[in-house]
């Protein structure tokens, strides 16, 4: 009996085996068959990205190229409309109207309003900045302990013109090239008159303890790696920094602060990012 069950059982097993085979079979054509269909939505899902990325971008050109129009309209100067013209087509970000006072955007690209009308407060002997923002900087100093003092806070559009001239005067000097193109050169290091942030009354430039002049050396020494440590708590950024020439439209300066506030700076300062980056993501 006991063998006759056994030769059952085992019969049983022989006979299960092909049914076994497949329905191992019969799975993995089922999992192939998930794996293609899983495919094909996943390359249907990259086309669809695309093709929104593709959406949004020409979204934002067309929204990029209203701004520019309006801005085109609100201008009031022939010379500061063809700048706006060049720079939307160049792809700068070009700030929209209303912008919060210390996220307010000034470059090349973004010409002060011949009606903003600056909050000054004097800061020392002469010097003003914004009264909105003169605690911050006044804190910012005097934790310093120092390290910096400052060199240069508002200025008015005149003393921009003037700065501006002789630095163009400098370049055709030094470089033999006709007016334009050396207000082209000039631009990099001494802002336009109207497109300077010292025009807003939110930018400074320090001096670093040891020198008595302006100098891209500052980037070398303790202070200014205690700057880029501790700027953005009291709501400074570094402004022109090293390779993003293309973004600000000026060359590195470790000098050169800007008050955007805490929120801003630390965010700004801790991704090594622009004013003009930071704006452009936030839609600001
Ligand atoms: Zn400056």
């Amino acid at each position: 009996m006991r063998k006759e069950n056994q030769d059952i059982n085992q019969k049983k097993s022989r006979r299960l085996k092909p049914g076994v085979r497949l329905m191992l079979a019969a799975i993995i054509i089922i999992l192939i068959l998930v794996l293609v269909s899983l495919a094909v939505r996943m390359f249907g899902g990259v086309d669809m990205t695309a093709s929104e990325v593709g959406d949004a971008t020409s979204s934002a050109q067309t929204s990029t190229a209203s701004e520019s129009t309006s801005n085109l309209q609100t201008q009031s100067t022939k010379t500061q409309a063809q700048d706006s013209t060049t720079s939307s087509a160049s792809g700068h970000y070009v700030q929209p109207a209303g912008a919060k006072w210390n996220l307010k955007l000034v470059n090349p690209w973004n010409p002060v309003d011949s009606d903003y009308a600056q909050s000054l407060v004097t800061y020392a002997g002469g010097n003003k900045f914004d009264s909105r923002a003169i605690d911050k900087l006044k804190a910012l100093v005097s934790a310093a302990n120092g390290k910096i003092r400052v060199a240069s806070l508002y200025r008015t559009i005149e003393l921009q013109t003037k700065l501006f001239n002789n630095k163009v005067s400098q370049v055709m000097a030094n470089t033999g090239k006709p007016r334009v193109e050396a207000e082209t050169i000039a631009a990099t290091e001494v802002a336009r008159p109207g497109t300077s942030e010292h025009n807003l009354g939110l930018a400074v430039d320090f001096l670093f303890e040891g020198y008595s002049s302006l100098s891209e050396k500052f980037e070398n020494t303790a202070t200014y790696t205690w700057m880029m440590q501790n700027c953005a708590e009291y709501g400074f950024i570094l402004r022109f920094p090293k390779n993003k020439q293309a973004v600000t439209g000026v060359s590195f300066e470790p000098w050169h602060y800007r008050y955007v506030g805490q929120e801003a700076a630390r965010e700004i300062m801790s991704r090594r990012i622009t004013l003009e980056e930071y704006l452009e993501e936030k839609g600001h």
